[in-house]
This record gives structure tokens, C-alpha cells and sequence, in this order.
């Protein structure tokens, strides 16, 4: 059976900040396998099929701006349980009170702005990191 995948953008703000090798080293150390890499650039249609569960949020708006604020770099990472361990590694939500060790928790904090900017984005579960990796990568990688 292949192992599991999971998408990784390092987003906006991370690439701005000079975290994209940090980010990706914690993935790696841990111990999963980079397997591709790419930069990208979001645009509102990408976006509305990435994020489709939130396109009727308040903070939307906020969040396309954001996302679209600048490159970013898109990563898929394989290995058993990878989405569990990359979603543990990238802490909750919210950078400000994300717990420390993470990287949310120990590279992220509010910013003034409308948006969460918190570094990373890791795919929840196996549908969606296909779906995800299909949208960043081309479908020739779904
Ligand atoms: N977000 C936001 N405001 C909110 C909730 C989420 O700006 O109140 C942004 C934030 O950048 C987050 C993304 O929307 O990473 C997707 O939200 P989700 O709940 O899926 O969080 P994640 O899975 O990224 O932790
Ligand atoms: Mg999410």
C-alpha cells in the first residue's frame, strides 16, 4: 500500500519571513519524505476550491487576501500517518496561543490585519490532501 500524503504550503507570510527551510526541515527531521516541491501563486479560483468549507466565512475575504499576498511554497510530504504528524508539528489555529514547540506556536503571533497568518497550511484528512495536491500540483498529481 503507498504510504499516505499530505500538501504543505508554506504561505505568504512564511515565505516573506525567511521560514520555508525552517518549516520544511521540521517536516523532514521528524522524518517523512519530501516527494515534490513548487512555488505557487494562489488565485481566486484555486482558492475557492482549496478552502471550499469556508467560502461563506466572514473572514474569507481576509483570508484570500492573504493567501494571495505573495508566493508560496507548495510541498507534498509521504509517510505513514503523515497528516496526523504534520497537523501536530504545525499546532492550532491560532499562532498567538498555539502551543510552544509547534510551528505556529513557536514562529507565529498576531499582526495586525484582518487575517490569521500562521505559516503553514497542512491538509486534514486523505480526501483532501488529494483534492489539494490535485489543485496546487495539477490534476496529473491527484
Ligand atoms: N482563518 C482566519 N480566521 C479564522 C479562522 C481561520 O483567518 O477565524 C484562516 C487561517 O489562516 C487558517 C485558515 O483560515 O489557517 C483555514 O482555517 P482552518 O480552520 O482550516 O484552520 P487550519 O486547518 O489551517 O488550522
Ligand atoms: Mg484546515
Amino acid at each position: 500500500m503507498a504510504s499516505q500524503r499530505i500538501l504543505v504550503l508554506v504561505k505568504p507570510d512564511g515565505v516573506r519571513r525567511h521560514l520555508t527551510g525552517e518549516v520544511l526541515h521540521r517536516i523532514e527531521r521528524k522524518g517523512y519524505s519530501l516527494s515534490n516541491i513548487s512555488w505557487v501563486q494562489a488565485d481566486e479560483e484555486r482558492l475557492a476550491r482549496h478552502y471550499a468549507e469556508l467560502v461563506n466565512r466572514p473572514f474569507y475575504p481576509a483570508l484570500v487576501e492573504y493567501m494571495m499576498s505573495g508566493p508560496m511554497v507548495a510541498a507534498i510530504f509521504t509517510g505513514d500517518r503523515v497528516i496526523e504528524g504534520v497537523r501536530s508539528l504545525a499546532g492550532s489555529t491560532d499562532p498567538t496561543t498555539a502551543a510552544p514547540g509547534t510551528i505556529r506556536g513557536d514562529l507565529g503571533r498576531a499582526w495586525s490585519g484582518e487575517s490569521t497568518m500562521n505559516i503553514v497550511h497542512a491538509s486534514d484528512s486523505p480526501e483532501n490532501a488529494e483534492k489539494e495536491i490535485a489543485i496546487w500540483f495539477g490534476e496529473a498529481e491527484g
